[in-house]
């Protein structure tokens, strides 16, 4: 920046804060209980943490005593001395009613800061407020997460009403002067999820269709009403679709000559500049203006979450100052982008607003050329002193119900405690810092286990879009392909054919597979046997390194190998990419944990002893796996054995050869030996069978349902001739999961984790949720919000992204499946099936039933499909109860906002993998073992640390090292 400008913003900058200061109390004017609590929040990082869970949960506690309950399991204990007092006599019945009335009174009143009604119209005195005061508003309805069709239409609904109500009050709305000349006298801030429940970024086309259905009313509307509807810009990875629905409908020739819309650009965020030119060219493309809100960004931590959760790069600055810069670099764009964007400034920051009037001086914009943005509620000081300026200054104003503007409320609370927040550190600071940014604590990214797990696709990004589009291609390409037996050297071809067909449309043969015979288990076997001793004599290190390359294969191969599960196992697009991260997750993690294992552990510690445990391949391992992971289970199992030094013969499920027979090609190309890895397709009953009750073979693993899992561990038992070994069966089963929604959970993460948990892939996963216990009071809306969640599931080909519920894998799967729903009709309440596509293709809808009898099929046996139990619970007790009435125990989950339910669930709800507030499908490798207990399996946990000592048997070594009386230290 020039001198000249820099000493001008300076000046400017001082002016703004030192006229601020002077406002700062008299516009936020919180109770002196508010402000103590406030003040020691600030203070003090887990008061404020407890605190502000308390605040989150309140709103959906229902009688005085679950209000006093929570608030002596947040605050009780610890925490201001005022506010242990109230916790003790939270303990008294009597003053129960007391406390949870004060308690809820102070809540409103500090929501009422940030939020300005329940409705339009209770909003509107405020808005008058603030017009006659000569400033401007932009209204945001606040609410639950849109979860359904029937939520989004009644977003929409809001929005046309809130038009309607501001439109029949516009002149007492509408600030007057020079400045407001032209301007419209209503202006709405818009989310697009809120009217879209797949809010989906891999499927562009089909979100910007349906958002512009419901927002093209809400357009033409606003139009005749005068109102601005600004398009909010929401977590980074819905950007770019918010930017694409956004230019699809101005470009519309019906919309194409609207100058009042306006859309946000966060400069926190690294692309920002490559938004701005974008944008720009929209708007010279268009050759009608619009306006960009330039703020800094409003959902720092979570971007900093998702990024850690996925392993993506973060696409936030981490260091606020670089957000700061990249606000004044990206004022220089806009301001540059004149006259096709119009700014609007979004920032309570005096040195931001202060470049940002001095530049815009500088390039000759007038007063009225740029308005300037503030939250409700915060920062009137500084809007004032702006407004001084002689700009048009403009607040946000969030309506909506406090019960689900409650979300939006924490937020606001986490900015306004946060440390450097400047509401408490002043203003006149020579550091100015962002109240939209919370402090930036010294927490690490990713917690640091010594491992990295694969990042996830990210699909919300074109270029990968399109890379997975080109790998479907070439996938189509390959249509009809022969793939042979793999034995030692040798590819057997001349076999019987079994044919792979698409799920969803079955008269596609995505392959023909030979089938071993009887003789081919033998020569498998005799191969691996002769493969085995010098696999197992290389050093773990050498191994690891194989399985290491072979990983970077599978991650340059990834949207292929993703392409052939589509089509062979019917995966939807992002399922079939985390089967390929946790493949390549399991390749790096046992290469890993082979060189730990490797590492002799000394024994005791006595004079003249040396005592070394060590471990050791056991010999052949047969794999036995099913289809529906149809890469990650077979490459775990497999690279488990491999890793610990054994021979592996891969024996995949019948629906799904091609991937297993991609997955040892890519093993063997990074070298394996051929002897040492070996494929073998062909029937469970045969193939499969013969391969288990071999002599030769030292190791079962097996994956799979359990009635053939307890066959196998029957048939492995006995000895036969030749047999060398007890063998060793590792055997993970199947699952009947339940997930309790307790009464005070939060609904919108609630239910949407309980669809994903039982609909995703069509609720083919063993770790599915098939049984759904709600408490008490949050039954009726628990399941209402359910019932229109489920009617709007997208049920459709895997290959179309937008899809949620693909076909099951096959024609008697669909049957059986079938069959169970013909039950559940007989014998339970239907809440509702979904509707599935017309023509071929194994579609199941997607189904719910309650008032399931606890003893009846649908509520014992696993289904694998798309069918959901629900059970009613009085309390938190009896659904654990329920929960716990299965032979299975695999995965369970748990939806509640009491500290006590969730130690209550950690300690007794036993089930192999236990979840709380997520949903209970998608372990990582590294972060979440799996495997399950009882009738799901022997427990150890895949991708756990105990795992691959069950591929290997340990040996103890003792050297008396004592010569005549004498040994070294
Ligand atoms: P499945 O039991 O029908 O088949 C699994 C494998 O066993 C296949 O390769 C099959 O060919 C083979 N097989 C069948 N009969 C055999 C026999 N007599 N001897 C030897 N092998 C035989 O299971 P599936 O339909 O492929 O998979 C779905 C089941 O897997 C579900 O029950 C699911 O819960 C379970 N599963 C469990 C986990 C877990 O980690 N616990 C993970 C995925 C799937």
């Amino acid at each position: 920046m020039e001198v000249g400008l820099e000493s001008t913003v300076d000046e400017l900058e001082r002016k703004l804060a030192g006229h601020a200061n002077g406002f700062q109390r008299l516009a936020l004017t919180p109770s002196r209980w508010q402000q103590y609590l406030l003040d020691r929040a600030s203070q003090d990082a887990d008061f404020r943490v407890r605190l502000l869970r308390f605040v989150d949960v309140l709103p959906t506690l229902r009688t005085p005593s679950a209000v006093a309950d929570h608030f002596s399991q947040y605050l009780g204990g610890s925490g201001p001395a005022p506010v242990r007092t109230a916790s003790a006599l939270a303990g008294q019945r009597v003053l129960r009613p007391l406390l949870s009335q004060a308690v809820r009174k102070g809540v409103l009143t500090m929501a009422h800061r940030f939020i300005a009604g329940a409705s339009p119209a209770e909003a509107l005195p405020a808005v008058r407020h603030l017009a006659k005061h000569g400033v401007g508003h932009t209204v945001d309805l606040v609410g639950e997460a849109t979860l359904s069709d029937a939520e989004a239409e009644a977003y929409q609904a809001r929005y046309l009403t809130l038009l309607q109500t501001f439109a029949a009050d516009s002149e007492s709305i509408a600030p007057r002067g020079e400045r407001w000349r032209g301007v419209p006298p209503i202006n709405i801030s818009i989310k697009c999820s809120a009217v879209c429940p797949h809010f989906e970024p891999a499927a562009p086309e089909h979100v910007s269709a349906v958002v512009a259905a419901r927002l093209r009313p809400v357009l033409r509307q606003a139009r005749q009403a005068g109102a601005f509807i600004n398009f909010d810009m929401e977590q980074y990875r819905y950007k770019d679709l918010v930017q694409r629905i956004f230019g699809d409908l101005i470009l519309e020739p019906e919309f194409a000559d609207v100058a009042d819309v306006g859309i946000v650009v966060q400069a926190y965020l690294k692309d920002a500049p490559d938004d701005l030119s974008r944008l720009e060219a929209l708007a010279r493309r268009r050759g009608v203006p619009f306006t960009v809100r330039l703020v800094k960004g409003a959902y720092w931590d979570e971007e900093r979450i998702v990024a850690s959760q996925n392993s993506w790069p973060v696409p936030v600055f981490e260091d606020k100052a670089e957000t700061d810069r990249s606000f004044e670099r990206c004022t220089d764009a806009l301001l540059g982008a004149w006259p096709h964007l119009r700014p609007a400034f979004g920032t309570h920051n005096p040195r931001s607003l202060a470049q940002a009037i001095a530049k815009a001086r500088a390039a000759g914009r007038g007063d009225a050329d740029i308005e300037f943005q503030m939250l409700y509620g915060m920062a009137e000081g500084v809007r004032a002193a702006v407004a001084a300026e002689g700009y048009r200054t403009r607040v946000y104003v969030p309506v909506g119900e406090i019960i689900p503007g409650m979300a939006y409320l924490v937020r606001r609370l986490l900015e306004n405690s946060s440390n450097q927040a400047w509401f408490h550190t002043g203003l006149g600071h020579a550091a100015p810092t962002a109240a939209l940014q919370p402090k930036v604590e010294e927490r690490p990214t990713q917690v640091d286990s010594g491992f990295k797990n694969a990042s996830a696709a990210r699909f919300f990004d074109p270029d990968v879009r399109e890379q997975m589009l080109t790998a479907l291609a070439k996938v189509r390409g390959s249509f009809g392909g022969s793939y042979p037996l793999l034995i030692g050297e040798r590819r057997v071809s001349d076999r019987p054919q079994a044919e792979v067909r698409y799920p969803a449309q079955p008269e596609t043969v995505v392959g023909q597979v030979a089938q071993a015979s009887l003789a081919d288990v033998d020569a498998a076997v005799a191969s691996a046997r002769q493969g085995f001793p010098s696999w197992r004599d290389r050093p773990a290190a050498e191994r690891a390194a194989i399985l290491r390359r072979a990983a970077e294969r599978l991650e340059e191969r990834r949207y292929e190998l993703a392409a052939v599960m589509l089509f062979e196992s019917g995966k939807p697009w992002r399922e079939a990419d985390s089967d390929v991260s946790e493949a390549i997750d399991y390749l790096r993690y046992y290469g890993q944990e082979a060189e730990r294992y490797a590492q002799p552990k000394p024994m005791g510690a006595v004079l003249g002893e040396h005592n070394e445990y060590v471990y050791q391949a056991r010999g052949v391992a047969v794999i036995v796996a099913p289809w529906n992971f149809p890469l990650a289970i077979i490459s775990g199992m497999s690279t488990a054995a491999l890793a610990a030094g054994n021979a592996a013969i891969l024996k995949p499920a019948g629906p799904s050869p091609i991937i297993a027979y991609r997955l040892v090609e890519v093993l063997r190309a990074a070298g394996v030996p051929p002897e040492v890895v070996q494929y073998l397709p062909g029937m469970g009953e045969g193939v499969g069978r013969a391969l288990v009750e071999h002599p030769g073979i030292d190791i079962i693993a097996f994956t799979g349902s359990t009635a053939v899992g307890q066959s196998i561990i029957a048939a492995a038992a006995e000895v036969r001739p030749g047999q060398r070994n007890v063998k060793r069966v590792i055997a993970e089963m199947g699952g009947k999961n339940a997930i309790i929604i307790d009464d005070d959970a939060d609904l919108d993460e609630a239910i949407a984790g309980a669809v994903a948990s039982a609909f995703g892939y069509a609720g083919q996963k063993c770790s599915a949720c098939s049984r759904l216990v709600v408490v008490g009071s949050a039954y009726e809306e628990a399941l209402e919000r359910l019932r229109n969640a489920v009617a709007s599931l997208v049920v459709g080909p895997p290959h179309d992204p937008a899809t949620v519920v693909p076909p099951v894998i096959n024609a008697a799967a669909r049957d059986k499946i079938m069959r169970y729903i013909e039950t559940g009709k007989r014998t339970s309440r239907l809440l509702v099936e979904g509707t599935i596509p017309s023509g071929a293709g194994h579609y199941v809808p997607p189904t719910v039933f309650t008032d399931v009898p606890v003893d009846s099929p649908i509520a014992c046996e696993e289904i694998f499909g798309p069918v959901l139990a629900v059970f009613r619970a009085h309390d938190f007790d009896e659904a654990m109860e329920i929960a716990a009435a299965s032979s299975f125990a695999l995965t369970g989950g748990v939806f509640s906002r009491s500290p006590r339910h969730i130690e209550l669930a950690k300690a007794k709800f036993r089930v192999g993998n236990l979840y709380i507030n997520r949903k209970i499908t998608g372990a990582i490798v590294g972060r979440q073992p799996f495997g399950g207990l009882a009738m799901s399996g022997t427990g150890d946990k895949a991708g756990g640390p105990d795992y691959l000592a069950q591929f290997m048997e340990p040996r103890v070594v003792t050297e008396n090292a004592t010569r005549r009386g004498f040994a070294p230290d």
